[in-house]
C-alpha cells in the first residue's frame, strides 16, 4: 500500500463513507517519507510488539507491520476500522481494535507509534504512563502542545501539563511536521516527540499527594508560590497552615513565581504537604475534587 497523494486517501475515505472529522482528529498523513522517519526513529527490532493508537487510513501501519514482530491498532471510527481490516487482511501481525484508546483494555506492547488525535493527547498521553509498561512512545501532537510537555520552568509555556508530564515522563523533540503534510490540511503544524517513562530524578514519597498539591496550586501558575499556597489552604478550610509550611523549607524561595519552581522544589514541597496529611493537620486528596 503506497498512500502519497490526497487523492488516494480522499477516495478511500469515500469508499468506506468516512467524512473526517477535526474533533476526532481526522488528519491523515499524506507523506511516506514523514512516515519512514516516524517509523525509524522508533529504532524497531523483529520482536517489538507495537501499539498504534489511531490507525487512520494505515501509512504507519503498513510501514510498522514491515519491521514489527506485531502491530496492534485501536481506533474508533467504524468506517476505519472496516478500511483497515481490508487494507491488511493479508497482514498476519496486524490486529485492528475497534474502540476508544483512552478506555479499551491495552494490549501488551513494547513500543507505542501513533500519530494522535489532538483532542484526547493530553488524557491517552497520561494513561499510557500511568497505566502501560513500555520502552518507548514515539508520539506525533499539536506543536504548541509538544512545546507545553518539553517545556523548563521559567518559561511562558511551563505550566500543571508541564509538570504533571514531567513527573511521569522525559520527552525528546525528534522533528516539527507542517499541516500541509496532512490531508486534510489541519489549522496547526505537529511535532513528533520521543516519550519514556522517567525512572531517575525527584521521587514524591507520594504521588496521589504530588499531583493533588499541583492542581491545587496551580491555577495561577503568574503567582507567587506564597499566595498560590493561602488561597489553596483556604479552600481547604486551613487558612492559617501557609506560613508554617515554610518555616519547614527554609532554602525555598517563598515569592518564587509558580512557574519557575522546579521538579525538583515542588517534590520536596509535596513531601512536607504529606506530612501535613498524616498528621491531620492537612485534609488529604480522597473526597476532594482532583
Ligand atoms: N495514523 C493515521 C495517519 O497518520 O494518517 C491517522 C492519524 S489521525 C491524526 C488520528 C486517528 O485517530 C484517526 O484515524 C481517528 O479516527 C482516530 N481516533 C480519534 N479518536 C480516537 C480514540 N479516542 N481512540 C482511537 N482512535 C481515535
Amino acid at each position: 500500500m503506497s498512500l502519497l497523494h490526497d487523492n488516494d486517501i480522499k477516495s478511500l475515505l469515500r469508499k468506506y463513507s468516512v467524512k473526517p472529522r477535526k474533533e476526532m482528529g481526522q488528519s491523515f498523513l499524506n507523506s511516506q517519507i514523514i512516515a519512514r522517519q516516524i517509523v525509524t526513529s522508533a529504532e524497531i527490532s523483529q520482536s517489538d510488539r507495537i501499539l498504534e493508537i489511531g490507525g487512520g487510513l494505515g501509512i504507519l501501519t503498513n510501514i510498522l507491520a514491515g519491521v514489527a514482530d506485531s502491530v496492534t491498532v485501536i481506533e474508533l471510527e467504524m468506517g476505519l476500522v472496516n478500511a483497515l481490516k481490508d487494507i491488511f487482511s493479508e497482514s498476519e501481525n496486524v490486529k485492528i481494535i475497534h474502540g476508544d484508546a483512552l478506555t479499551v483494555d491495552l494490549p501488551k506492547f513494547d513500543k507505542i507509534v501513533a500519530n494522535l488525535p489532538y483532542s484526547i493527547s493530553s488524557e491517552i498521553t497520561f494513561r499510557l504512563l500511568k497505566e502501560a509498561k513500555f520502552e518507548l512512545g514515539i508520539l506525533m501532537y499539536q506543536k504548541e502542545f509538544s512545546r507545553r510537555l518539553l517545556s523548563s520552568p521559567g518559561s511562558s509555556e511551563y505550566s500543571r501539563l508541564s509538570i504533571d508530564f514531567q513527573y511521569l515522563g522525559k520527552a525528546t523533540h525528534l522533528m516539527d511536521v507542517k499541516a500541509r503534510n496532512f490531508y486534510p490540511v489541519p489549522s496547526v503544524d505537529s511535532s513528533v516527540l520521543k516519550v519514556i517513562k522517567r525512572d531517575t530524578g525527584p521521587m514524591a514519597k507520594n504521588s496521589e499527594i504530588f499531583f493533588w498539591m499541583v492542581h491545587g496550586l496551580y491555577s495561577y501558575p503568574n503567582k507567587q508560590l506564597r499566595k498560590a499556597m493561602k488561597i489553596w489552604f483556604k479552600n481547604l478550610g486551613r487558612p492559617n497552615l501557609a506560613d508554617g509550611l515554610f518555616s519547614r523549607l527554609d532554602d525555598v524561595n517563598k515569592t518564587d513565581r509558580l512557574r519557575t519552581l522546579s521538579l525538583e522544589t515542588l517534590v520536596r514541597l509535596s513531601d512536607v504537604i504529606q506530612k501535613l496529611v498524616e498528621s491531620g493537620d492537612l485534609p488529604g486528596p480522597r473526597g476532594d475534587s482532583i
